[in-house]
């Protein structure tokens, strides 16, 4: 059977990381998880004390970083940084070194070589706009505000989520402000992706509607 590329875009905290997961498990295909990869290079590049505006030497360091996603654990140049990218400060780190443009193409670069061979399923805000436009299945996962503000705050692998629901919502608002608004690749829907809103759906229902739209691309 023919393997799929298959794109999610969202914003965070809207279940697209746990639904990637496990469409992934299902069908026994590589799941890619790119904004641990813009996570991975901002956590590297304080590592390394370089500044988080630097294009030229973020890029370079994007460019030569040996990156592994396994078994859910994330390793950047042989360093576990699993559980250190996840934090409030690494949210915004990220987001910074996600502006970059020189930066991007790097990523961007290794994403479509990890999806070349299809049986890919690729989480992030620009898969199925800019990464993978000609992708088999594309979608964009959103829930409201207030319950992906929830998700996040109940993440126990994320650190900080404890710092109040409010703070977490006013910290998720600015970074989705910052990604929607960038002027390169920010977080839009794709014309022709089926857009699917989770704010009243438990996990297993968007799997079933994900599992279903998949075996529509198989079998139209
Ligand atoms: O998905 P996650 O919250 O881990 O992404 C961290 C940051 O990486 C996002 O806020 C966004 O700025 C950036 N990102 C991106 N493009 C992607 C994935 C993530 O710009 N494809």
């Amino acid at each position: 059977m023919k393997r799929l590329v298959i794109a999610i875009d969202g914003p965070s905290g809207a279940g697209k990381g746990t639904v990637s997961r496990t469409v992934s498990q299902r069908l026994g295909y590589l799941h890619v998880d790119t904004g641990a990869m813009y996570r991975a290079v901002a956590w590297k590049a304080a590592y390394e004390g370089v500044p988080l505006d630097d294009d030229a030497q973020l890029s370079a360091l994007a460019r030569r970083a040996s990156y592994e996603q396994a078994d859910g654990t994330i390793t950047i140049d042989g360093h576990d940084v699993t559980r250190a990218i996840r934090t409030p400060d690494m949210d915004k780190a990220a987001a910074s070194v996600a502006r970059l443009p020189a930066v991007r193409e790097v990523l961007v670069g290794k994403q479509r070589a990890l999806g070349a061979k299809g049986g890919v399923v690729m989480e992030g805000r620009d898969i199925g706009t800019v990464v993978f436009p000609n992708a088999d299945v594309k979608l964009y996962i959103d829930a409201s505000a207030e319950v992906r503000a929830q998700r996040r705050a109940a993440d126990a692998s994320h650190s900080g989520s404890q710092s109040g629901i409010t703070s977490v919502q006013s910290d998720m608002a600015a970074r989705d402000q910052a990604d929607s608004t960038r002027a390169v690749a920010p977080l839009t829907k794709a014309d022709d992706a089926v857009y699917i809103d989770t704010t009243d759906m438990p996990i297993e229902a968007v799997v079933h509607r994900v599992m279903m739209l998949i075996a529509e691309a198989v079998e139209p």
